[in-house]
């Protein structure tokens, strides 16, 4: 087990000179034998001040709650104190490996005095024991992760695709992949690409003392595909509309989604040259989009609809039908497995089943076929209506709110 101590000395420099001006000198961790130092010639007087001991415990695979509780030399009786108050929040029993306990002992009696556990990306689990000296309870709560935010901009140019091109300008997949979910309804990563199209992005980035942890909310991007410029800016309307507009204020989400496989199933093949993806050909009669992905990779709806087949259809295999309304439907064939039945509803974004090859196919993909009044027609080329614009009177604040970052990207 890994045990990491902490006994940080926070000191705190308070300095009288001719005015009244104050330093604050911090991460200081060296204690020093007398409790005042004068401080060169300026007369600053130093008063380290003892923290609370920090064990910072890594939950390693197969090591429970009370073992690592016992460890650190939590009482068994305290430790299902700790467990019970946590377990209408947080199951501490299904902690998971990799993670980290981060537990506070009292400075003067030593005495447990909060636990800290990242529930997800976004909140922690904190359990605090507190009361008066006689009687002592834990209560828990759920707290948003208190990240610093750092605002980055990073940019690149396709010479095989966006997922190459981040990686070779240092940028975090996990950014990358964010941003090309924010451009999935304009934008078929697998299809639409050509070199020299290039991408510029504002987005932030999480730290947590001073380390980098995340990359967190896009906040614009650009992607310029072929000549044609699409734009995505992040905006909350309200509750009910927040997301990602264009400039002009037309929300991005459109009836359909543009592929079938999301970008961080189709990224990885692309980039190693393994990538197979045949096109929609009237001449040839492949009215349908072939992606080419792993085995097993989701398949999901690329709008909301009702399943009305779920079943082995012949040459396409099993095969998935969603009527979307009385004009559109879409299919996908050659699933090695469903994740629907007929008649089930679906939102966009579900997954209905997994990239196989089942029926006449020479190697896992996708086939997709989108029939509008019963006729199958390219799924790329169909234009769809905008979604829900910013209503009129929010306008002033969106344009307001994207004018930095349109100038930052432009
Ligand atoms: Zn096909």
């Amino acid at each position: 087990m890994f045990i990491k101590k902490y006994n940080k000395y926070l000191i705190i420099f308070g300095a009288l000179f001719l005015g009244s001006i104050v330093f604050l000198i911090s991460s200081h961790k060296q204690a020093s034998s007398d409790n005042t130092i004068v401080y060169s010639e300026n007369e600053v007087v130093v008063i380290p001040e003892i923290q609370d001991r920090q064990e910072l415990v890594e939950i390693k695979a197969g090591s429970t709650f009370g073992e690592l509780m016992h460890q650190i030399g939590i009482a068994p009786a305290l430790a299902s104190e700790i467990y019970a108050s946590a377990l209408d929040k947080c199951d501490l029993a299904q902690i998971r490996a990799g993670h980290f306990l981060e537990v506070d002992f009292d400075k003067e009696s030593d005495e447990f005095k909060q636990l800290k556990y990242k529930i997800d990306s976004e909140n922690e689990l904190l359990v605090i024991y507190g009361g008066d000296d006689i009687d002592k309870s834990c209560s828990a709560e759920v707290v948003a992760i208190d990240y610093e935010v750092k605002i980055v901009t990073k940019e690149g140019k396709i010479s095989s695709s966006m997922y190459a091109a981040a990686l070779d300008n240092n940028i975090d997949e996990r950014a990358i992949i964010e941003l090309a979910d924010a451009f999935q309804w304009s934008i078929d990563f697998a299809m639409d690409p050509r070199v020299d199209d290039t991408f510029k992005f504002i987005y932030e980035e999480r730290y947590l003392d001073g380390q980098y942890v995340m990359p967190g909310k896009i906040l614009a991007g650009q992607y310029i595909n072929d000549g044609h410029k699409y734009e995505v800016y992040y905006f909350e309307e309200d509750g009910d509309n927040v997301g990602y507009f264009d400039a002009d204020g037309n929300s991005v989400q459109k009836m359909f989604l543009k592929a079938p496989v999301a970008f961080k199933y189709i990224s990885s093949g692309y980039t190693t040259g393994l990538r197979y993806v045949e096109a929609f050909n009237v001449s040839t009669g492949h009215r349908a989009i072939d992606y080419a992905a792993t085995y097993g990779t989701p398949i999901r709806a690329v709008g909301d609809g009702t399943v009305i087949m779920a079943s082995y259809n012949g040459a396409y295999g099993n095969m998935v039908k969603i009527r979307h309304n009385g004009t559109y439907q879409t299919n996908y064939g050659h699933m090695s497995k469903f994740a629907v039945k007929k008649g089930e509803k679906v939102k966009q974004g579900d997954v209905i089943g997994y990239v196989g090859s089942t029926g006449f196919s020479t190697g896992p993909h996708v086939h997709y076929e989108m029939e509008k009044n019963g006729v199958k027609i390219n799924p790329l080329l169909e234009v769809l209506p905008p979604g829900q614009a910013i209503l009129d009177t929010n306008k002033e604040r969106f344009f307001s709110t994207i004018k930095e970052y349109q100038a930052e990207l432009n």
